[in-house]
């Protein structure tokens, strides 16, 4: 028999404890183990569509990762195999044409995002699109501008701001309440870098990765002019820029600028916590009704960076707002990148577990730091008022933003 090398699964099982998409589907292949069989027998170049489908049935969520017997990183793996697939195989073909063609061209999204708008903006408030895209059932109210006191203390920018596409193109109001927020806390305005794009993380999802290099090379230039921390409030993104030095782990040329880059990022809720432990007389308003909240852990903060405590810490600060916890403890939402949309049923069954644990936590309010989660919980709650609301972290904390007296 064989020695088994340090890179082998060992088949100990403790990932499909962990795996949302083997505990929503049962079957062997849906596991880190299951598919990591699958790759230590058949190169994924000579893949049929059936396995490109095996693979592509994988969230990247980094559960298994966190538990793995043998320090794998299985979605690591599926990653570089989903890159390794023949272009037409499966359904990463269509993803990466999305990818390729929509997500790597900011000019591109930004004549959609301008031209699609106002459009989108007239669908009725029970239309499926809007559903999909996770559109308010209105518009929302615009934020008022900064008071006097924030603009006469404003200076020099103190963080850089990486919005993502969704709070830069969709819902704008997400990047400039956490632009509202940073610039309260630090007294100092923000500052955007125009030539950022997307983060990259569909690109390299959907098997993409020399679209993902390539954006990854246009944030780091974007933000090469400065040193300043650089701040962003939506997790898949925070995840994927600091993914930078291993996409460049190959190449020294990058290496160095992608490690730089990724040492500088700061999480918002992180951000949040620590301004507020430094200002100790800084408070949120209260909220204006009793209301219970359940925070959503984003997979992408949940694995790789272990992000839990800090938007606890924010939440359980602020008057009137009672922070419930699920019986079960953090689950996975089910959309991870474009899982959904590769997966619409798998994703679908894991959303519907989460939502039988958020029922049974019953919260008027959900909050979130991730727009994927924020998207496609919204989806799966509907347009029924009963549900609780769904807001983005960044949108609740500017609507109990205090101006300074
Ligand atoms: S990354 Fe997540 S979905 Fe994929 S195999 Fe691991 S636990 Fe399962
Ligand atoms: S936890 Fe790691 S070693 Fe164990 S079965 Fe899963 S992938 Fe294999």
């Amino acid at each position: 028999m064989a020695a088994i090398t340090p890179l082998q699964c060992a088949k100990c099982g403790a990932c499909t404890v962990v795996c949302p998409v083997f505990q929503a589907g049962g079957r062997e292949p849906l596991s880190a183990r299951g598919r990591l069989h699958l790759l230590e027998r058949l190169d994924p170049a000579q893949a049929s569509a059936a396995y490109a489908e095996i693979l592509s049935q994988c969230l990247l969520c980094g559960a298994c990762r966190d538990v793995c017997s043998r320090g794998l990183d299985p979605p690591g793996r599926f990653i570089a195999a989903r890159e390794r697939l023949e272009k037409t195989a499966g359904r990463h073909a269509l993803l990466r044409a999305i990818t390729h063609k929509a997500l790597s061209n900011p000019a591109l999204l930004a004549t959609i995002a301008s031209l699609g708008r106002p459009l989108l903006d007239r669908l009725p408030p029970d239309s499926g699109l809007r559903l999909r895209l996770g559109l308010p059932q209105e518009e929302p109210a615009a934020f008022p501008a900064q008071s006097e006191t924030e603009q006469e203390t404003s200076a020099l920018p103190a963080l850089a701001f990486f919005p993502g596409c969704y709070a830069t193109h969709l819902h704008r109001e997400i990047g400039e309440a956490t632009e509202r927020i940073a610039a309260r806390l630090t007294g100092k305005p923000t500052l955007r870098p125009k030539k950022q794009n997307c983060c990259g993380l569909a690109a390299e999802s959907g098997g993409d990765t020399a679209t993902a290099k390539r954006v990854a090379r246009q944030n780091i230039l974007a933000f090469a002019g400065n040193t300043l921390p650089i701040l962003t409030s939506c997790a898949s993104c925070y995840s994927q820029l600091r993914r930078y030095p291993e996409l460049f782990a190959d190449d020294p040329e990058w290496l160095t600028q992608a490690q730089a880059f990724a040492d500088r990022l700061l999480e918002f809720s992180t951000f949040v916590a620590q301004a507020m432990e430094a200002e100790p007389d800084f408070r949120f308003a209260g909220s204006p009704v009793p209301r219970t909240v359940v925070y959503h852990d984003p997979c992408h903060l949940r694995f790789p960076s272990e992000i839990i405590a800090p938007p606890r810490k924010i939440l359980t600060a602020i008057p009137g707002l009672h922070l419930a916890e699920l019986a079960n403890g953090p689950q996975c939402c089910g959309q991870g990148g474009l899982f959904h949309l590769a997966q619409p049923e798998l994703a679908a069954t894991i959303r519907s577990r989460l939502l039988t644990q958020l029922a049974q936590a019953a919260p008027d309010l959900i909050t979130t730091t991730c727009s994927g989660c924020l998207i496609h919980i919204r989806q799966g709650l509907g347009h029924d008022p009963a549900q609780p609301e769904v807001l983005h972290l960044a949108i609740l904390l500017a609507e109990l933003l205090q101006t300074k007296p």
